[in-house]
């Protein structure tokens, strides 16, 4: 294709505006190459665009207006346009949605010159105002970022001239933003540990396939503490001595900053960091330095994969299981999927690293799509914790009390020696369910349809699915039966409260998600619990992930069978995963650990694979299980979420489409459905949900396209495709 457009020359320019059309612009003074960033004219706007190739001239000459400037950041690569190209068709997204992912730099489009530091200055403007004092603070408030005088009037609520009139008048300073300042240079050889035999075996084949520089996708499998990091950050090291980025992606923000650490410690520098909780002048230096190819190594979130890598030649995906890489708001799409995706046209190394493989990996691993490399036993003396279960249809157990006599023995046990016990409960809050002893009625949400649940450190009922909150009541807002409402069920915030109550000198600490407002807090206390600053350390899934706990011995998990209730055909592969993850917390260190499993079915298949570690057994036969049900991974599955307000509308609709659903039979698929969507009302609006199955290889977009295309979506009527639905 051409690579070059000279002046004048047509050219069609893809937009982040939702018109999904590429759209014929002229070239500007001095020509644009094919994927340069441009500026162009929009209705009275001024958009950002990316030239897409050359123009379609199916539209009046005379009225083509021309490209406003090429921006100063290097031209969009090809390989880059053909994976937003393949992610849209995959996901059914439109393009600019998708090139919307690409450009999320902040500032993009503002020229580097307008970019200024405000600052309080020492002047005083002649009458102090409202809306100068709200300059004054934000300026003060957000001293030291680089903005453009219209972020600073925007965030203060006033006019430009009302900042204009501040800088003149010196009550705020305006300077020159500083040019961005490089990422330190990482060397690969700096920090290289001595890896063990089964640890050098893997890293030497990771490396072999560095040096080749093609595509392949590699599940490397290791029990938590095996040293998987480790063995990865050898490609990381081989990539840069080929001088390649890597990019590798973290399911959990809080986790980065132990883990920068170790990059760090390995490295010899820190390298750059990508996710929700860095600034915006950060993020804009990131993706600039990045485009530039002066950042090497990039730690992120899934987001990181659409970022504008020059020379990318490695992808890891640590926990490659998790399913927060399935974003499932907007664009629809698992970013261990879309990096395989990335990956393969761009001929780079993708490494999947876990200890337990989502289903989909270890088929793929097993049909020899994914090369499988496997460290069998924990890094130096750690060895795997001994696991069992505690019976509880054997346990003596008060009503409204979770930890059984056999557990107690087994913390009082571990703290008598000076050893950390975590207790694991998957829910957060203090109890599930509030009750009404007088009516017996359960306070639900106002907009969902879920129950409220009591948080106590926070004085509120708190909705999971909408985050709908409200003081905790203490009239019952059925029957206005006072000081009546219970609550029952455990969360972590209670069992807290009843581990207290039974080690009353413990020093305990509670790990929930929604007790820590910022990434930082949450962070300080896991690196305060690192440091021995608790004894008993109740968690949600939170704990489950990658941290580090040397003086942790003993993991108990509350209630084991938790997940395996759900009529959701992953929640064996769920909790199975879960499980191994959890108990791996124990004994990463020299200490020997112990995991204990309080289950009401011992026998239980699900609990027996996890108590014996058979790994292969379990995957296997839940393969069959699959295979049987034609479910994915050996069959295909969209669900298609229809919403809107009016309950009767949304199912008529559903209907209309399972009727018609001749473009799906076409290629042999069926339509499960309408049904009440797995989340069946958020917000106020209802969600009813269809799922289509097909076989594996079938090619599903087209059909699904031409079906839901037809379907006519009046009113407040809305439609979201998800393909590879995460639950089913
Ligand atoms: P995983 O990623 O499989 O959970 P890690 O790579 O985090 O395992 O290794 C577990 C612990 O063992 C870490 O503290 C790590 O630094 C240490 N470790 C692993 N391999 C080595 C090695 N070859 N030399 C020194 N320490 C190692
Ligand atoms: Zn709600």
């Amino acid at each position: 294709m051409q690579s070059f457009f000279a002046e004048g020359e047509l050219i069609g320019v893809l937009t982040t505006q939702p018109l999904d059309r590429v759209l014929d612009y002229k070239a500007p003074e001095g020509g644009c190459h094919l994927g340069a960033f441009v500026e162009v004219p929009l209705g009275p706007r001024k958009v950002v665009g990316v030239v897409w190739g050359p123009g379609k001239g199916d539209y009046d000459r005379s009225k083509i207006r021309s490209v406003i400037r090429v921006l100063d950041v290097a031209p969009m690569r090809d390989e880059m346009r053909v994976f937003l190209e393949k992610s849209a068709a995959y996901t059914i997204t439109p393009l600019s949605a998708m090139l919307r992912l690409a450009t999320r730099a902040p500032g993009l489009g503002d020229p580097p010159s307008m970019r200024k530091v405000y600052r309080r200055g020492t002047g005083l403007p002649d009458r102090m105002t409202d809306a100068r004092r709200r300059v004054i603070d934000a300026s003060e408030e957000m001293g030291g970022l680089s903005l453009t005088l219209h972020e600073l009037a925007e965030a203060a609520g006033v006019t430009t001239s009302v900042v204009k009139g501040l800088v003149k008048s010196g009550a705020i300073t305006e300077e020159e933003s500083p040019r961005d300042s490089a990422f330190p240079l990482l060397d690969p050889e700096y920090g290289a540990k001595e890896l063990t035999e089964d640890q050098a075996a893997a890293s030497e084949s990771l490396r072999q396939g560095q040096r080749a520089g093609a595509y392949e996708t590699v599940l490397l499998k290791g029990v938590t503490g095996s040293g998987k990091t480790e063995v990865y950050l050898e490609a990381v090291a081989e990539a840069l001595r080929q001088g390649r980025q890597a990019l590798v992606l973290l399911p959990e923000i809080a986790l980065s900053g132990e883990f920068l650490l170790r990059l760090e410690a390995r490295f010899g520098a820190r390298p750059a960091e990508w996710h929700s909780g860095v600034t915006m002048t950060e993020r804009r230096r990131v993706w600039k330095m990045v485009a530039d190819g002066h950042a090497q190594v990039v730690v992120g979130a899934r987001s990181a994969l659409f970022l504008p890598f020059q020379r990318l030649g490695l992808i890891v995906v640590d926990e490659e299981h998790d399913t927060s890489y399935k974003q499932e708001e907007g664009v629809m799409y698992n970013a261990r999927d879309m990096a395989v995706l990335r990956a393969s046209i761009l001929g780079a190394q993708v490494v999947l690293a876990t200890a337990t493989p989502s289903l989909e990996s270890w088929a793929n691993a097993d049909a020899g799509k994914y090369k499988r490399l496997t460290l069998t036993s924990r890094f130096g003396v750690a060895v795997m914790p001994e696991m069992r279960a505690i019976d509880m249809r054997r346990e003596e157990l008060p009503s409204n009390r979770w930890i059984s006599p056999s557990l107690q023995h087994a913390v009082a046990a571990r703290m008598a020696r000076g050893e950390q016990a975590l207790l694991f409960m998957n829910r957060r809050g203090y109890a599930p369910v509030t009750l009404c002893r007088a009516c017996g009625q359960q306070i639900g949400c106002d907009h969902c349809d879920a129950r409220m649940v009591e948080h106590r450190f926070l004085k509120r009922l708190i909705c999971h699915q909408c985050g709908e909150s409200k003081p905790v009541p203490t009239v019952c807002p059925h029957c206005e039966a006072e000081d009546k409402l219970a609550p029952v069920g455990p969360g972590v915030e209670r069992l807290a409260e009843e581990a207290q109550a039974l080690f009353p000198e413990a020093r305990i600490a509670v790990l929930s998600s929604d007790l820590y407002g910022t990434a930082r807090e949450l962070k300080a206390q896991i690196e305060a619990i690192a440091q021995g600053g608790a004894d008993i350390i109740i968690g949600t899934q939170l704990v489950a992930k990658g941290h580090n706990f040397p003086k942790l011995t003993l993991v108990g998990v509350i209630d084991a069978d938790l997940g395996l209730q759900g009529s959701d055909l992953r929640a064996a592969e769920r909790t199975f995963q879960l499980m191994r993850q959890v108990a791996g917390r124990a004994g990463r260190a020299e200490k020997p650990g112990e995991a204990v499993l309080q289950t009401f079915q011992p026998e239980h298949p699900v609990i027996r694979a996890i108590l014996s570690g058979d790994e292969e057994a379990f995957w296997q036969a839940e393969a069959d299980e699959r295979r049987a049900a034609g479910m994915p991974p050996y069959g295909r599955l969209a669900g298609i979420i229809l919403s809107g307000e009016d309950v009767q509308k949304v199912f008529d609709l559903g209907n209309w489409l399972a009727r018609n659903d001749a473009p799906l039979r076409r290629i042999g698929a069926m339509v499960l459905g309408p049904a009440p969507a797995p989340i069946a009302r958020v917000r106020g609006r209802h969600r009813v949900r269809l799922l289509v199955k097909a076989e594996r290889g079938v090619a599903l977009q087209a059909a699904l396209s031409e079906w839901v295309g037809a379907a006519r979506l009046s009113g407040d009527l809305r439609l979201a495709i998800d393909i590879d639905p995460q639950s089913f």
